[in-house]
């Protein structure tokens, strides 16, 4: 059974529809991945789970119900990391942490082992008694983080975590995404990093003006892109239309680009094939046949690549733009 389902929410701002429909699910100890350029609705789709914005429908169910308005019960069991930091910069580390414990009702001993816990996760023990002022924007970045779980939440939700931090607090982040996920705690991370969400994701949703154009594995996202081949060769010119003509005519190739360089006798073949990107097919014959048609023209092949399979040139195919601002 799923931990938590989000059920067709819409939220619009005047005539901006921020959430339109999103349904999706979280597994106990899954960290699901919600991928999408600036604008497309992941902050508002937080802020909705997180109860700080009301949908105009939809709803959500939690561990089997649904859950209500003011939900105290599913408010306990779920840890936010907001966008924007959420600590107190007069405070010291320590002082953050213990606050935000005791607003979740911690206290004595437990609070006490909490506050090591946090501290020794975020690997800030050594700072833990500065004021937050005089911290790096990757320091505030894992205060943040781990102000977020000082109740020891089953669900946890972080908003674009490593935005501006240094590649080191990226690196403790993710990490410690990956023991909360060993520990069994089901997270929703939001982002725009492909290459976050590529690394540490179970699930991954993309989403797009508020719907998700995608959503799998990350196998089975990639899966769905064909496989595109570029040969680059020397042919003479009038075998260009020819030889395009008969890679055509190869039984998984869907399509064929050339373009023939103005200073050169360069011609690079864009070959589009039906062949999908996933480790059970074979190239081999599919090139091998491909290099011997330009040989059989008189051609040279002087170099031959693959477009690489990636989420960002999911998404491009998916909506026609970047995933990056
Ligand atoms: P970002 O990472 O930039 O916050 P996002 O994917 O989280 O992007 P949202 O912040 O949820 O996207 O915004 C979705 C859409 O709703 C955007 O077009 C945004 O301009 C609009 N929007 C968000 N909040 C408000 C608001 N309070 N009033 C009006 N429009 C809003």
């Amino acid at each position: 059974m799923s931990l938590f389902e989000v059920l067709s929410i819409r939220k619009a701002y005047g005539s901006v529809q921020a959430v339109d429909g999103l349904s999706f699910d979280v597994q106990p100890g899954e960290t699901f991945g919600l991928l999408g350029p600036n604008g497309a609705g992941k902050t508002t789709t937080m802020s909705i789970i997180a109860g700080l914005i009301t949908t105009d429908s939809g709803t959500m169910r939690f561990d089997g119900r649904e859950v209500e308005p003011h939900d105290v019960a599913f408010r306990k069991s779920l840890g936010v990391v907001p966008q924007n930091l959420a600590v107190y910069p007069d405070l010291t580390a320590r002082e953050n942490l213990c606050f935000f414990g005791r607003l979740y009702g911690v206290t004595g001993e437990t609070l006490a082992d909490r506050l090591k816990w946090a501290l020794d996760r975020s690997g800030l023990t050594p700072h833990a008694d500065r004021t937050t002022r005089t911290f790096s924007g990757g320091m505030n970045r894992r205060l943040n983080f781990a102000v977020a779980l000082m109740h020891r939440p089953r669900f946890l939700m972080l908003d674009e975590p490593t935005v501006g931090v240094d590649p080191q607090s990226r690196a403790y982040l993710l990490d410690c995404v990956r023991q909360l996920r060993n520990e069994g705690v089901s997270t929703i991370y939001a982002s725009h990093y492909m290459e976050e969400i590529e690394a540490i994701c179970d699930r991954i949703a993309i989403v797009d003006h508020g719907s998700i154009v995608a959503m799998g594995t990350l196998d089975e996202l990639l899966a769905q892109l064909q496989i595109e081949i570029r040969l680059r060769t020397l042919l003479p010119s009038d075998s260009v239309g020819r030889v395009t003509e008969q890679l055509n005519a190869h039984p998984h190739v869907n399509g064929v680009d050339a373009r023939r360089s103005n200073d050169s006798e360069e011609t690079s073949f864009l070959i589009r094939t039906d062949l999908r990107s996933d480790t059970a097919i074979d190239l081999a014959p599919l090139t091998t046949q491909l290099l011997n048609q330009i040989s059989e023209n008189d051609g040279r092949v002087f170099a031959i690549s693959t477009q690489e399979s990636t989420l960002e040139r999911l998404f491009l195919e998916l909506t026609g733009r970047r995933l990056r601002d």
